[in-house]
């Protein structure tokens, strides 16, 4: 699944591409994509309207046209999108959808699952997506003392608390791994137990490692691909994510373990993320 580098390598390839374009033609090849609105109703909204730019919002694509509409997309699991210059679009089986815009280059939506959601938004409409959006750990310098108050009220792990987009948006499992290996962290630890000091370092370590990975153009674990379909090159460096049974790369004498939270797999060093002098504090 994307997490917030990709999602952010992803955007800053499409700003290079999509400002300007104007939509000649929508094409749903696919009907869940435009479930939400509806074929129909998606066409004629977007239709003949110009792209003037896109961000990041968490995990989701913010898209704004001149006409002041916006269009929010999550790739979920295994959307992606194409930039496409020339020639006719490919007949590939994934591909959902195809905006084709006026200068004959095209934007490709492609989607192996089709988790992927789509919503378009009149500029008077509130869009529902970022209203439960946390603090972004990556655009924002967010105080530990906020953060620690937001882990003092709950019990779940540590790990757990990380994978909730209300309280820190954009991090997903690779990450929320890397980020309490690197800042020596139980995953384990009850959130509510974090010191300050804790707190202060794994915001640091969150925002290193996200930093990191979208100047590595994000991780490739699953089948991301940005939008020029290179592939990410972070996967080399990361310690512990999926890296069970295998030395620990800090202190070489412990293996990685992998234990199960909130039904996603946890990587960990069980030495080096010592249980003992965190969870006694
Ligand atoms: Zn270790």
């Amino acid at each position: 699944m994307p997490e917030l580098p990709e999602v952010e390598t992803i955007v800053r390839g499409l700003k290079t591409f999509v400002p300007g374009k104007t939509v000649r033609r929508l094409e749903v090849r696919h009907a869940k994509v435009a479930a939400r609105h509806g074929t129909q109703a998606f066409q004629n909204l977007l239709t003949g309207q110009t792209f003037t730019g896109v961000e990041r919002r968490g995990k989701f694509l913010h898209f704004r046209f001149s006409s002041g509409f916006s269009l929010v997309v999550h790739l979920r699991m295994t959307g992606k999108f194409i930039v496409h210059t020339h020639g006719p679009v490919p007949d590939h089986p994934h591909i959902r959808l195809v905006f084709l815009f006026t200068d004959r280059t095209a934007l490709i939506y492609s989607d192996l699952r089709i988790f992927g959601s789509f919503g378009v938004y009149r500029p008077e409409e509130r869009i529902p997506e970022f209203e439960c959006l946390g603090r972004d750990p990556v655009t924002e310098k967010i105080p530990a003392e906020w953060f620690l108050s937001q882990c003092r009220q709950r019990s779940i792990p540590v790990k757990v608390l990380l994978l909730d987009q209300k309280v820190l948006c954009g991090i997903g499992n690779i990450y929320a791994c890397e980020a309490l290996f690197r800042a020596r962290i139980d995953p384990r630890l009850p959130a509510r137990k974090i010191t300050l000091k804790q707190a202060a370092l794994l915001l640091r370590e969150i925002r290193a490692i996200l930093k990191l990975a979208i100047r590595h153009n994000g991780t490739s674990v699953s089948d991301f691909r940005n939008v020029d379909d290179k592939t990410g090159g972070f996967q080399k460096l990361l310690k512990v994510y999926g890296r069970e049974g295998q030395a620990c790369p800090r202190c070489r004498r412990t293996t990685i373990r992998r234990i199960k939270q909130a039904q996603r797999s946890t990587y960990f060093c069980p030495k080096c993320q010592g249980t003992r002098p965190s969870l006694d504090r």
